[in-house]
This record gives C-alpha cells, structure tokens and sequence, in this order.
C-alpha cells in the first residue's frame, strides 16, 4: 500500500512517514502543491494524505483538479483548526475523509485503514477481483483460486504477492519492493525468501514452471507479471 503524505511542515511530515513506514505503508512525499498535483497525477497511490495550507496550490485546488483529471485515489484532508472542513468533503472538492490537526497518530491510522477497507485498491487500475493468469482462476475477493476446475491451495502470502504484481502488471518489480511490500519493514523475508515464493507460484500458475509466460524474471531486478 503507497502513501503520498502532502505536508509543508517537515517535523510534521517526517514524524508521519516514520509512522506510516513502521506501520508497513510505502510512503512518497511532497512538500508544496504543485509537486504534490505532479505526484498524484504521475504516480499511483493507494491514499493521499492532503495538507490545506500549502505553498504553491492549495490543498482543495489539488484534490479538486485530480478529481477533475479522473484520479480516484482516497483522499484524508489534514486541516487546521479554523478551516473551513463542511467544504472539504462532498462533491465540492471532493476529498473522502479530514483530520483537523493536532491529531493522534492512532485515530489517523483508524482512518487510513477503515478508507484502504473500503475502497478497492488504486495502486494498479486492476479491481476486478476475479482474474485468470495462466491455467490458475483467482479471487483476490476471498482468496481462492482454482486450476482446471480444482481448487488449488495458495498460502496468504502467496496471495498477496501474486495480487501485488498484478496490480503492477508490465512493470519490473524488484525483490526488494516486494519484501517491503509483502513482509513489510520487519523483514523476516531475504531475497531467496521471494525467490522461492515465486517457484511455488509458478508451478501453481505457469503451464510449464520451467518457461514462464505469466510470472516472468527481470534480470538484475526481480519480477515482471505479464498478461
Ligand atoms: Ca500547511
């Protein structure tokens, strides 16, 4: 799950990405709003988290445009005291949800979570849930696939790693995305871990494990999941 934190107050800002970080999110940042508007529009993200007062362009101004460019993303305005919030959500801007700071960090992470709970994921422009790659049919929904009309048993992880190149689909990943991704900061994981994850996956999907056509090696990098 990747974060853009927008916030022109950098204790503010590096105290959230730490947080956010331990807490397993990949985070981007952004410190003035026309960088940020480039970010949003030129990346993908699963949340923003929106500074009002920015310099350069506002906080509405950029969650309005992105919606009017058709960007989807979740947005957590971060207000101050004082601002006017009854404009931040609803159709005006266009914004999901605000926290008026000074806020904890606990209520904050609530928020990201029950919003990442409900939406589907944006990192990727794939929220089919059902999909098939190769001879294996998966629901990302409740986590089931199925091989020629059998249900093939997958790990969680291995879930969650097929999900995440394929929300990625035609990009190389690398191992180490995938680690901070999948197992999060706390690695348990090394590259061979992902190494051999990637092995089972590919006997589960692949018509012949040994000529990948799904879940193919990016030399130097890592993964690549074609479709
Ligand atoms: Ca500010």
């Amino acid at each position: 799950m990747k974060i853009l934190i927008v916030e022109d107050e950098i204790p503010m800002l590096n105290g959230l990405k730490d947080n956010l970080e331990y807490e397993g999110y990949t985070v981007d940042t952004a410190t003035e709003g026309i960088t940020a508007f480039e970010k949003i529009t030129g990346d993908v993200y699963d949340l923003i988290l929106l500074d009002v007062m920015l310099p350069g362009m506002s906080g509405m101004d950029i969650c309005k445009k992105a919606r009017e460019q058709g960007i989807k993303t979740p947005i957590i305005m971060l207000t101050a005291k004082g601002e006017e919030i009854d404009k931040v959500l609803g159709l005006e801007f266009g914004a999901d949800d605000y926290i008026t700071k000074p806020f904890g960090l606990r209520e904050l992470l609530a928020r990201i979570k029950a919003i990442l709970r409900r939406t589907p994921s944006y990192s990727g422009n794939a929220d089919s849930s059902q999909i098939t790659l190769g001879k294996l049919t998966v629901n990302f929904k409740d986590y089931t696939a199925v091989s020629s009309d059998k249900e093939c048993k997958m790990t969680y992880k291995e879930f969650e790693i097929l999900h995440y190149l394929y929300k990625n689909k035609n990009k190389a990943i690398s191992r180490d995305d995938l680690m901070s991704e999948i197992w999060g900061m706390h690695y348990e994981a090394t590259t061979r871990t992902v190494d051999n994850f990637i092995l089972k996956l590919r006997q589960k999907i692949e018509e012949d494990p040994n000529k990948p056509k799904v879940i193919h090696t990016v030399h130097g990098i890592g993964y690549k999941l074609a479709d």
